[in-house]
C-alpha cells in the first residue's frame, strides 16, 4: 500500500491550501474530493455559454501585497492565473444614502462626515480605535515568537485582540456612533459574515471591514475557479495526489490517533496525519470511526449555533448589466439600516425586505459571457427551514417565485432586466447543504458569535491525535481569506506532527 504523509478530505479552499503547501515542502499528499472538481463552495459552473461563481462574490487579498496573493506567487501559482483590478469594491444603498466604497477607508471616512457632520468626531474616534486594533493584530499575527509565546504575551502586547474578541460588533460601533443610519452603514459588511452586528463578534467584523475596506483587491480571469485549477495542478507537479469524484465514508483511528481514511469505494488510504476541510459536523459525529470520541463531540458541537444560509439567482443577460445601469461591480441593497431586522427579513425569507447583493463578474471579465452578452448573480441570506420540508412541486414553485420577487427588485435600479434574461438558474439553501455539503445549507461554518469566535471558535486540532480541521466551520473561519489561513495553519500544524 502507498504510503503518504497526509491525507486531506475535501477540496474547499481549506483543503487545496494545505495540500499546496504541504507538497511544495516535499510531503507526500492526497487530497480527495466528492465532487468531480475542486473549490467547494468557491467553484463556478456553465450554462450556455454563460459562466458563474457558484458563490463567491469578492475576494479580499488577492491584489499584489496581499497575503493569499503572497503565498501564490512563492508557490508558483501567479503565473498560472490572471488577476484582473477592480476599481471599487461596493455600491453601498440604503433608503437615504448611496455610495461607492473603492478601498480606501479615508474615502470612507470623509464621506460618512460629510453625511453625518455631528458624527465626525466620534468617527474619527471610532476609526482610531480600529487601527490600535489592527496594529496590535499585525503585530500579533506577524510576530516571530513560538506560537505558545506569542500567546502568552497577546493580553500584554496586544490587548485590542482580546478586547475586540470579547464584545459584539455592535457593541464597539455604539460606544463611539449615536446615529442609527450611521451605525447601519457602518455595519453593512455583516453581510459577508451572515450575523447582524448586535450578535457577530467584533473580532472577525474588524477582520473582513479592513479587507474590504481598506485594501485593493483584484478578480481572477476566467472565474476565482482558476486558483483552484491551478493549484490542483501544482500539488500535482509537487509529486503530491488529487482524487476527484472520492467521497470519504470513515475516518479510521488507533489508540487515539489516525490512522488512514476508507473512501465509500472501500478503498483505505493510511497516513500518520488528516486534516478534514469537510465540515467539521461530519468530521467529527459521523466519519470518525471512534464511537465514543463521536459522541462527546455530537454533545458539544450540538450547542453550536450554524450560520445562515442563502438563496442566489444567477442570470445569464442579453446586454452587459452595466448597459440597463448596473454602474459598479457589486451592489449592496437595504430596505433599513436596521440589521437586526434585515437578519429577521432574511431568516424568514422576506424577498421584499431582506438585503440583496447583486453581482456583475463580467463587467470585469467579458471572457465570461458570450460576445456582447452579461450577467447577474443576486443574492439573499435565507434560512434551511424555509426550504427543507416543501414537497418537490412546492420547491420548484418557491424557487420560481421567490427569484422572481429577487429580480423584480433588482429591476429597480437596472430597468429591462427581467425582459432580457436568456439563462437563469437558481441555488436555494437546499442547494447549499447538497452540494456544499453543509448541515442546513450553512455557508459560513458556525456563526460568528462572540461566543463562537477569535480564541472561543472551535480550534483545528481536536482529541484525536494527528487529526485536524481546516475551512470554514473552525479557527479563524469562513470566507476565502479565513479559510485560507485555516489551511496554512492545519498544515503547520500537520508539519510539527509530522516532526
Ligand atoms: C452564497 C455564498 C456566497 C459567498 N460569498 C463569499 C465572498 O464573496 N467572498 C468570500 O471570501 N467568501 C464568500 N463565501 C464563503 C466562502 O465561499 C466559504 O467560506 C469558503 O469557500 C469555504 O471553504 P472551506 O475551506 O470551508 O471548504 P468548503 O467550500 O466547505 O469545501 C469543503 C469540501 O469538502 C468536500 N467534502 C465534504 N465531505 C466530504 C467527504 N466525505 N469526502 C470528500 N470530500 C468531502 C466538499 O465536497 C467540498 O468540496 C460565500 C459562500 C456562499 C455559500
Amino acid at each position: 500500500m502507498k504510503q503518504y504523509d497526509c491525507l486531506i478530505i475535501g477540496a474547499g479552499i481549506g483543503g487545496l491550501i494545505s495540500a499546496l503547501k504541504l507538497s511544495s515542502v516535499g510531503k507526500k499528499v492526497l487530497l480527495l474530493e466528492k465532487q468531480p472538481v475542486a473549490g467547494g463552495f468557491g467553484t463556478s459552473f456553465s450554462r450556455k455559454g454563460f459562466t458563474f461563481e457558484s458563490s463567491l462574490h469578492c475576494v479580499d487579498a488577492l491584489a499584489e501585497g496581499g497575503e493569499i496573493r503572497q503565498f501564490l506567487q512563492e508557490s508558483g501559482i501567479e503565473n498560472k492565473v490572471k488577476f484582473i483590478e477592480l476599481k471599487d469594491f461596493c455600491r453601498i444603498i440604503y433608503p437615504e444614502h448611496d455610495f461607492v466604497a473603492d478601498f480606501n477607508s479615508d474615502n470612507l471616512q470623509n464621506f460618512l462626515k460629510n453625511n453625518f457632520p455631528a458624527e465626525a468626531k466620534n468617527l474619527d474616534k471610532l476609526f482610531s480605535e480600529f487601527s490600535g486594533f489592527y496594529r496590535q493584530f499585525d503585530r500579533f499575527y506577524y510576530s516571530k515568537l513560538p506560537a505558545w509565546l506569542n500567546l502568552m504575551l497577546c493580553p500584554f502586547i496586544s490587548p485590542k485582540i482580546i478586547k475586540m474578541s470579547l464584545f459584539a460588533t455592535g457593541e464597539v460601533i455604539n460606544r463611539y456612533i449615536k446615529d442609527e443610519k450611521l451605525r447601519g452603514m457602518l455595519g453593512d459588511i455583516w453581510r459577508f459574515i451572515g450575523l447582524p452586528p448586535e450578535e457577530l463578534s467584533a473580532f472577525y467584523f474588524l477582520i473582513v471591514f479592513r479587507g474590504y475596506f481598506y485594501n485593493p483587491t483584484v478578480y481572477v480571469q476566467g472565474g476565482y475557479n482558476r486558483i483552484f485549477q491551478a493549484i490542483v495542478e501544482k500539488i500535482r507537479e509537487n509529486g503530491s495526489e488529487v482524487k476527484l469524484s472520492t467521497t470519504i465514508e470513515k475516518i479510521i483511528t488507533c489508540n487515539g490517533a489516525v490512522r488512514g481514511v476508507i473512501t465509500e469505494k472501500e478503498e483505505e488510504f493510511t497516513a500518520p496525519v488528516v486534516i478534514s476541510n469537510a465540515n467539521a459536523i461530519s468530521t467529527l459525529t459521523e466519519l470518525l470511526d471512534n464511537q465514543s470520541v463521536r459522541e462527546i463531540y455530537k454533545k458539544k458541537l450540538s450547542c453550536l449555533k450554524k450560520s445562515i444560509s442563502a438563496f442566489q439567482v444567477y442570470l445569464g443577460l442579453r446586454f452587459p448589466a452595466k448597459q440597463l445601469g448596473m454602474s459598479n461591480f457589486m451592489y449592496s441593497l437595504n430596505s433599513t439600516y436596521n440589521h437586526n431586522d434585515n437578519f429577521k427579513y432574511s431568516l424568514e425569507g422576506n424577498y421584499q425586505f431582506c438585503p440583496l447583493s447583486l453581482v456583475d463578474h463580467a463587467q470585469v471579465d467579458s471572457s465570461l459571457v458570450p460576445e456582447g452578452k452579461g450577467s447577474l448573480l443576486i443574492m439573499a441570506l435565507d434560512s434551511y427551514f424555509n426550504w427543507n420540508s416543501l414537497t418537490d412541486e412546492e420547491y420548484r414553485q418557491k424557487k420560481i417565485e421567490a427569484a422572481q420577487q429577487l429580480i423584480n427588485r433588482a429591476e429597480k435600479y437596472l430597468p429591462g432586466l427581467s425582459s432580457n434574461i436568456e439563462v437563469m438558474e437558481i441555488a436555494s439553501p437546499r442547494t447549499m447543504a447538497h452540494y456544499g455539503v453543509s448541515p442546513e445549507g450553512a455557508i459560513y461554518g458556525f456563526s460568528q458569535t462572540v461566543k463562537q469566535a477569535s480564541i472561543n471558535r472551535l480550534p483545528q486540532k481536536t482529541v484525536i491525535k494527528g487529526l485536524i480541521l481546516a475551512g470554514a466551520w473552525t479557527q479563524p473561519g469562513a470566507g476565502v481569506h479565513g479559510c485560507f489561513v485555516s489551511g496554512i495553519d492545519a498544515a503547520n500544524l500537520a508539519l510539527s506532527q509530522l516532526r
